[in-house]
């Protein structure tokens, strides 16, 4: 890819916010200020000219110099991006279809090789005080979900977060007209100098996340990291770990498996339950399935609660039940361990509410899972 085309396409936002470091201050998150009519990924295209020229953006491109010149805008299916290697021919066979070729598609997002960048808890970037953190880009992965990049202040450092841990972010406008707070648990390791990742699902009437995807590039949020965010630290001190989670519950289940997988001495066997509504809504597909191929170890299992009929996914269909979780997961046992992290009926179902931290009920309990067996995250 050109210099130039990588500036127009779709890592311009990168390349742009990288340059520079902005005076960082938290713009007015207010949930009023810059509101969503939906959420939804915006449209993403390939524009591509007839002599295999291109980019990719937002909108339509409207320039229609001549008919020789005249450039094709071809969506994108949203996590989608297009590869940097892929050949002039290719683009034109595209151009004259009026149709992108999947088979030159990548995710838009990866979560990379797994990496055991681990830091003690204490060494976060991000302590018990508000710091202010500009977007330095945002990628869709799925139709409602996003990886938000963020520059961290001090850019020659990592984050410095251990693992499991977790972030509080400020912002948007709750019922009293006042900020409020929300945990993420960053999806990026400590390998990343400079910024973190996290992974945020936007909620139709969500009070943070509508805010945090109506940000500009540049616009700062406020970040802080409380030894109350520190969970279970690795090593985990089981021989297998079950994973049980569903939608963006699988941002921790990344952390732990970055450390798990990433460890060259690690043996642990590891088994996800990965609930999600669709086959669209599955989050970071290519990277489990990636993992997986390398780590003999890892195996994951997909559960689709509302796939459509008639689809071809190969994906088990229902929710995430005692069936699956004797069929897959560890047995109760001092060697196995449970992590769960979902939306609240999913403790509810599985294990009991997660702020109840000390019992274990739901399908867990019934299948005699101890409480020091189970983590609700
Ligand atoms: C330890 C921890 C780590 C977390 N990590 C992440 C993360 O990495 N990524 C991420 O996207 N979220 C994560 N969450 C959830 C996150 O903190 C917020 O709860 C979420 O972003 C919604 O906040 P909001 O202000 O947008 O919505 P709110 O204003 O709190 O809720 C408004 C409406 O949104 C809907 N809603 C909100 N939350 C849920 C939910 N969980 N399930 C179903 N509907 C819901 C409901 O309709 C609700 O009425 C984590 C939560 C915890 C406890």
């Amino acid at each position: 890819m050109s210099a130039v085309t990588r500036l127009l396409g779709g890592m311009s936002a990168v390349a742009s916010a990288a340059g520079g470091r902005r005076r960082l201050a938290t713009v007015g998150l207010s949930g009023g200020r810059r509101r969503l009519a939906t959420v939804a990924a915006p449209e993403h295209f390939l524009h591509v000219g007839p002599g295999g020229d291109w980019w990719e953006g937002g909108g339509i491109y409207a320039a229609k110099h001549n008919p020789g010149d005249y450039v094709r805008s071809l969506p994108l299916p949203v996590g989608t991006r297009v590869r940097g290697d892929v050949p002039a021919g290719e683009l034109r066979a595209m151009y004259d279809a009026a149709a992108v070729d999947a088979a030159w598609l990548e995710p838009s997002w990866s979560a990379g090789d797994p990496t055991a960048a681990l830091a003690a808890p204490g060494r976060c970037q991000l302590g018990d005080d508000w710091t202010p953190c500009a977007l330095r880009d945002r990628v869709w992965i799925a139709d409602d979900t996003m990886v938000a990049t963020f520059d961290l202040p001090d850019a020659s450092a990592p984050l410095g977060l251990s693992t499991c841990a977790c972030v509080l972010a400020r912002g948007g406008a709750g019922d009293d007209g006042e900020p409020v707070v929300r945990p993420y648990t960053p999806v990026s390791t400590n390998a990343l100098v400079g910024a973190f990742q996290v992974m945020v699902k936007v909620y139709e009437r969500g009070t943070l996340s509508r805010a945090l995807a109506a940000l500009d590039v540049g616009d700062a949020v406020d970040f802080k990291h409380i030894a109350f965010n520190v969970k279970i630290q690795f090593p985990f001190g089981a021989k297998k770990v079950g994973m049980l989670a569903g939608g963006t519950g699988i941002a921790p289940m990344l952390q732990a498996l970055h450390a798990l997988l990433g460890s060259t001495d690690d043996n642990t066997e590891v088994t996800v339950l990965y609930g999600s509504r669709s086959s669209r809504d599955v989050l970071a597909e290519a990277t489990l399935d990636d993992w997986c191929a390398k780590h003999a170890r890892l195996k994951v299992v997909h559960v689709l609660s509302d796939e459509p009929a008639g689809s071809a996914s190969p994906h088990a269909r229902g929710r995430i039940d005692a069936g699956l979780v004797e069929a897959h997961l560890p047995p109760p046992g001092d060697d196995a361990l449970l992590f769960v992290c979902g939306p609240p009926p999913m403790y509810d179902a599985l294990c009991g509410p997660r702020g109840d931290a000390d019992a274990v009920t739901g399908v867990l309990g019934d299948l005699g899972y101890a409480p020091a067996q189970v983590v609700k995250f």
